[in-house]
């Protein structure tokens, strides 16, 4: 077992924002991404225009680290793309840190991509043999070779056609010097949002970049979508069926745990939702006890939820410390185990004593859970209720969720029994998939649980091999075991 503390989580891929018809988007961007750090933070990249020359910077680590405010006057421009990312395919090194930028026959092209292609491997392994070189070790790059194939010469049918090639999950920002592109997949598993900021326009993973920037929500980008914008304004043209012909598989998670509470995703806000989980958990998962506290930040608006339903009082069981560097940079096992209990501290007063509902948005590998109850039995809580407001993660994510293999998933192979057990919870309750999805009445069908359920939305035998449940081959290089 991978003995890597810090990816007990489930890990996003990427976060992406647009600008167009701004001066100084960099700063724009620069700001954006900030508030899309939560779904990357392996690297961060800008690339802007003024409509004749493109300039870029990007580089490993968190926004704030990667880039200086005062330079960003440098990059200088109306328009441009910016990318925080976590690798699910390819190393974090910077040569794979998007916007890729690449020189095509009709110029310069940036891509950034949230989400991941299940028909990646093939379409690298076509282009290699036809004697295509690939710079990145990354599924975004083969979108590069796609759009450089000449058959087609206008712009928008040579985008169109490409994006009908990919199969999987993808939420594209594209920009050339004069012109920015957003494309959702058909099935719409990932979030893009356009808002209205002046006579300009910006696209963004997640609404809270949109406020974070003073841009006005227009709408989403539509399953199956392709909206260029340019100094003509903006236009829509579709690649891919009506999307009111096509089902759908938003992916769930990004409303369990992914996205920040104060967004709107796939047309709900995120915190309403997380609450009416928490309400329905409290109702599926009742139990007898003295107090309810979230492991925060993402089960905070859930416990909110469960006290209200139960009646229960909420209180702070546990602080954050936010100060905390990322735990993978840390060398020793140790260490990283110090530093995943450093990033949250029981207080005490709150628990001794007490009969204690924890609530969680999930268990990936059981390890942190475990040292959370731990924790919280030193701190005096005389019996701990473990709640989680999705149900067991049984199946790995091909679609850009990074969770651990499915031997590493507790779940998988463990009863919800013997979990309970391996954390030291007195009892331990998750949601049904039926409750998971009631938040979304009629829509419930237009999201994606396969994680949970094993149900794929798309065919992904080819890319497992014989055994449907090997996760992650799409991984074109190992994946650094620390
Ligand atoms: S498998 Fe799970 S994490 Fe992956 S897209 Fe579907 S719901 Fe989201």
């Amino acid at each position: 077992m991978n003995s890597d503390l810090s990816i007990d989580r489930p890990r996003e891929a990427c976060g992406i924002v647009g600008v167009f018809g701004i001066p100084g988007a960099s700063a724009l961007i620069y700001s954006g991404l900030f508030s899309l750090q939560h779904r990357g933070q392996e690297g961060a990249g800008i690339v802007v225009s003024d409509g004749t020359q493109v300039r870029s910077t990007k580089g490993l680590g968190l926004v704030s680290d990667v880039f200086d405010p005062n330079t960003l006057v440098d990059l200088s421009g109306h328009l441009g793309i910016g990318h925080v990312r976590y690798s699910t395919t390819g190393a974090p090194r910077v040569q794979n840190v998007q916007p890729l930028v690449v020189e095509c026959s009709d110029g310069i092209w940036a891509i950034a991509h949230n989400g991941n292609l299940v028909n990646a491997r093939a379409l690298r392994l076509m282009y290699q043999e036809s004697g295509a070189i690939f710079q990145t070790s990354t599924d975004s790059e083969v979108l590069v070779h796609l759009l450089s194939d000449p058959m087609f010469r206008s712009r928008p049918r040579r985008v169109a056609r490409a994006l009908a090639e990919l199969k999987g999950a993808f939420s594209f920002l594209l920009m050339t010097k004069d012109c920015v592109m957003a494309a959702r997949d058909p099935l719409g598993f990932k979030p893009l949002s356009i808002g209205r900021l002046g006579g300009g326009y910006v696209v963004a993973s997640e609404t809270c970049a949109l406020v974070q920037v003073g841009a006005d929500y227009l709408r989403d980008v539509e399953p199956g979508e392709l909206v260029i914008i340019d100094s003509t304004g903006m236009h829509s043209s579709r690649f891919a069926e009506d999307e009111r012909s096509c089902s759908q598989a938003h992916c769930v998670f990004e409303h369990v745990y992914f996205a920040r509470p104060d967004s709107q995703v796939f047309g709900h806000n995120v915190h309403t939702v997380r609450v009416k989980l928490g309400r329905r958990l409290a109702r599926e998962q009742p139990a007898e006890a003295d107090v309810v506290i979230a492991v925060p930040d993402s089960g905070s608006s859930a416990a909110l939820g469960f006290a209200l339903e139960s009646g229960i009082p909420l209180d702070f069981g546990f602080m954050r410390n936010h100060y905390v560097g990322r735990t993978f940079i840390m060398p020793e096992a140790d260490q990283r185990a110090r530093s995943v209990d450093m990033k949250l501290a029981v207080v005490a007063d709150v628990v001794r004593g007490k009969r204690v509902v924890v609530v969680d948005d999930s268990i990936i590998r059981g390890t942190t859970a475990r040292r959370r109850v731990s924790a919280l039995r030193d701190a005096g809580a005389s019996e701990i209720h473990l709640r989680i407001s999705c149900p067991p993660t049984m199946h790995p994510c091909f679609f850009g969720i990074d969770f651990a293999t499915r031997e590493e998933l507790i779940a998988a192979g463990k009863s919800v029994a013997e979990v309970c057990e391996y954390v030291g919870a007195d009892t331990l309750g998750y949601m049904s998939i039926e409750g998971l999805l009631s938040p979304f009445g009629e829509e419930s069908r237009d999201y994606c649980t396969a994680c949970f359920s094993g149900r794929y939305p798309l065919d992904v035998s080819r890319m497992t091999g014989k055994d449907a449940m090997e996760p992650m081959l799409l991984n074109l290089e190992p994946k650094p075991h620390h």
